[in-house]
């Protein structure tokens, strides 16, 4: 028996909103409703609420779930709940990101009924836009890691999402679409390898369980990278193109930062499943990181989520006697969260600043970020597995696979 659309909204009926005096549906507080093999997503309108009183809410929400898909005989292995900025029932600028909107079934009738407003994070549906777009049959997911600005870590998440991916079992691969500025060859530490050659594809280099690919080993790394936008767009698709890349569950692509011509047309090269935002705490940086996602929105490509990179810095040369690892929120931690909400997207998570992570970057290994259990690795590996439950779930938004059940 499967987890029924009208099963989950009951379940989640069944919890009491303080405010409203009603069940969380019938006060139209669930934005968002998701189910999809194994992995639920509910967003919940929170204008108005007190943390305590969220706290609590989220908690008898995922209890209720939990114990409907038991009931159902699901079992549920990642579970998001999730405050929107948005007042119950209102349609306010958070949500006009979020029309309601009924999601169709991947070869199937559309979803009926709804909830209440259902939050969507695209203002157009997804993927739309895209068709004019390149689609690589061997590649279930095309990922794209983009960023308002340089230097917030940008291309740091997009090679750790990669190896997270690919030691959860994934075949992965990443694409230096960084034209100009390549950091793959380093942060990935293919200095002494060879590109090589079959026929007329280029084979990728396999380091850390990735397949990877970047123009940095196919240029001279002294010489400046002048491209004007035409070239620097027909070197990303002879490197897509030309790749050997094989069956691969997903392709990272590192994206060129900003808004700007060659990170347009870049993302609109391939049909993606979606995006990734890196983005800083500081308000300056937010500012920048609310114009790449509007650009992915106005490209019709699905918004997969934030990464709050540089989140807080972890002094972790205090050892534990000494009340280490001491934590300091440099640039206000929590601030890209919550622009993501504010925004209607999800949050995929917070990295912090380490030392390591910096010095396993220089050093091209970056899977030596998820050994042992640190604040670093455990924050890598709750940003891969969100991301893997925000790319079922926009996966089946596509149609790209057959979900089990789907909700509004
Ligand atoms: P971008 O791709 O956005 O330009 P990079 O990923 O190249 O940024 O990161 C810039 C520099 O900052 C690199 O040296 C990287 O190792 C370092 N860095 C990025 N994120 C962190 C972090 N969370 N902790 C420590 N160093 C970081």
């Amino acid at each position: 028996m499967a987890l029924t659309r009208t099963a989950l909204l009951a379940a989640l009926n069944d919890v009491n909103h303080p405010a409203l005096g009603k069940g969380l549906a019938d006060a139209e507080a669930v934005l968002k409703a998701a189910y999809c093999d194994g992995i639920a997503a509910v967003h919940l309108a929170g204008a108005g609420l007190s943390p305590a009183d969220r706290g609590t809410l989220a908690a008898q929400a995922k209890a209720a779930v939990t114990a409907v898909a038991q009931r159902a005989g699901e079992t549920i292995t990642q579970l998001n709940i999730e405050w929107m900025e948005a007042a119950p029932g209102s349609k306010t600028a958070e949500s006009a990101a979020a029309a309601p909107r009924t999601v169709s079934l991947a070869g199937g009738a559309p979803a009926a009924g709804n909830s209440g407003p259902a939050t969507q994070a695209n203002p157009r549906p997804a993927g739309a836009a895209q068709a004019a777009a390149l689609a690589l049959p061997n590649i279930k997911h095309i990922i794209a890691v983009g960023a308002g600005k340089g230097g917030v870590g940008k291309s740091t998440v997009a090679v750790n999402l990669a190896v997270g991916l690919a030691l959860r079992g994934h075949a992965v691969g990443i694409l230096d679409g960084d034209i100009y500025g390549p950091s793959l060859p380093t942060m990935m530490g293919l200095g002494g390898l060879q590109a090589n050659l079959l026929g007329n594809m280029l084979q990728p280099f396999f380091v850390h369980n990735v397949k990877a690919m970047t123009i940095g080993k196919l240029v001279d790394p002294e010489k400046p990278l002048i491209w004007r936008g035409p070239m620097a767009h027909g070197a990303f698709k002879q490197l897509v193109d030309q790749t050997e890349w094989g069956e691969l569950d997903y392709l990272i692509i590192d994206l060129p930062p900003g808004t700007g011509d060659v990170a347009l047309t870049m993302s609109q090269l391939l049909k993606l499943t979606g995006a990734v935002v890196v983005c800083t705490p500081q308000q300056v940086a937010q500012d920048d990181a609310i114009r790449a996602l509007r650009m992915f929105q106005q490209l019709q490509i699905e918004v997969l989520g934030v990464v709050e990179n540089m989140s807080y810095f972890v002094a972790d040369d205090i050892p534990a006697s000494q009340g280490g690892p001491r934590e300091y929120d440099i640039f206000g931690r929590g601030g890209a969260q919550q622009m993501a909400q504010r925004t209607g997207v999800p949050f995929l998570g917070s990295v912090p600043i380490t030392i390591n992570l910096r010095k396993n970057s220089d050093d091209g290994n970056p899977s030596a970020n998820f050994q042992g259990k640190t604040k670093l690795s455990e924050s890598l590996d709750r940003l891969v597995q969100n991301l893997e439950g925000q790319v079922a779930l926009a996966s089946f938004k596509l149609g790209q696979s057959k979900p089990t059940l789907t909700i509004s």
